[in-house]
């Protein structure tokens, strides 16, 4: 299976994704974490993309396109993917479009104060990685979770202004193909994976 993950900042996109990940067995691929690396070991890419995501804005498409075409050309990966936060652009769908074919975008739809609240309350745990909103503990490693650096009020108004402009026209760009399927992401995790796994499993939303 071939999935794309869409939805605006703070929608849980990238929580699903891990939860896709684990029951059909596919690969979750987050650009976000890959570009993250990047910036962690301070790579070429790693510091080209530095200046323009603190800024809020997206990285170019051709950088972007290059790293998730790598990936995709392996083996274990070329049929068997979940992506998560690309792509972002109409022209990083249109090259996507020409190096592999996906089989269904789930759009998860949630509102802009939903999110930004989300956002503003979520901390990840430095060992485990793994993100929470309910506590400022990792319930696994005992250790004081941490604030994404990008996570604040005035990244995240330019995150969703950006999402507006140049990720939203993805949905009817998908819908016109008809892989789209939609769903509430204002529900628990719990409620919206079932939403995402009924659609994976068959049926149309
Ligand atoms: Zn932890």
């Amino acid at each position: 299976m071939r999935l794309i993950l869409l939805g605006a900042p703070g929608s849980g996109k990238g929580t699903q994704a891990q939860k896709i990940q684990e029951n059909f067995n596919l690969v979750h691929i987050s650009t976000g974490e890959i570009i993250r690396e990047n910036l962690k070991n301070k790579t070429q890419t790693g510091l080209l993309a530095e200046s323009i995501i603190n800024k809020g804005d997206l990285l170019p498409d051709e950088l972007v396109v290059e790293m998730v075409k790598d990936i995709l050309s392996k083996q274990e990966v070329k049929d068997n993917f979940v992506l998560d936060g690309f792509p972002r652009t109409i022209k990083q769908a249109e090259a996507l479009d020409k190096i592999t074919q996906i089989d269904k975008v789930i759009f998860i739809d949630v509102n802009f104060d939903y999110t930004k609240d989300r956002i503003l309350k979520r901390r990840t745990c430095p060992l485990c990685k793994k993100t929470y909103s309910d506590t400022l503990v990792c319930p696994n490693c005992n250790v004081t979770l941490i604030m994404r650096s990008d996570d604040n009020e005035e990244t995240i108004n330019s995150r969703f202004k950006v999402y507006e402009e140049q990720t939203k026209p993805l949905v009817n760009y998908y819908k016109q193909k008809n892989l789209l399927y939609k769903v509430d992401g204002s529900k628990t995790i719990e409620q919206v994976y079932k939403q995402i796994e009924f659609i994976l499993n068959e049926g149309k939303v």
